[in-house]
């Protein structure tokens, strides 16, 4: 289980979505790209770690997931997409798309993509839905 944080951006309003353990540290918001302190008090967002049945789609996921957690959105994008093309019914990998775009400000397809992990039952995309609508 991975942990997350969920805070708004104090310059542009931006709702983020951080691992806690970046907690108290400094950090640049991917919108507007103003540093800034990432808060210890946010509310933490419990990730559940799944697994999609095909062993390569869930390798892609890993490597999607840890490249969302060091920032590389758009390369961690490119493996949900080969996640989901091995797996098309692989809920977290739509979510963790979605984040992505979230992350980078394209509101568009982060709704696309998170109504979609909903749709297949994602427990963290009704959660972050609650936070954003
Ligand atoms: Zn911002």
């Amino acid at each position: 289980m991975l942990n997350k944080i969920s805070f708004k951006c104090e310059h542009c309003g931006h709702s983020l979505f951080v691992s806690a353990e970046s907690a108290g540290r400094k950090g640049r918001c991917p919108k507007c790209r103003e540093a800034m302190i990432i808060p210890n008090d946010a509310q933490i967002i419990n990730q559940e770690k799944k697994n999609s049945k095909n062993k390569s789609a869930s390798d892609w996921y890993e490597k999607g997931h840890s490249l969302t957690l060091s920032g590389e959105y758009n390369k961690a994008i490119e493996c949900y997409d080969k996640a989901i093309e091995i797996d098309n019914n692989f809920a977290e990998a739509y979510f963790g798309k979605g984040i992505c775009y979230h992350q980078i400000g394209d509101k568009n397809n982060a709704d696309i993509n998170i109504k979609k992990a909903k749709k297949l039952g994602c427990k963290d995309a009704i959660e972050y839905l609650k936070i954003t609508e």
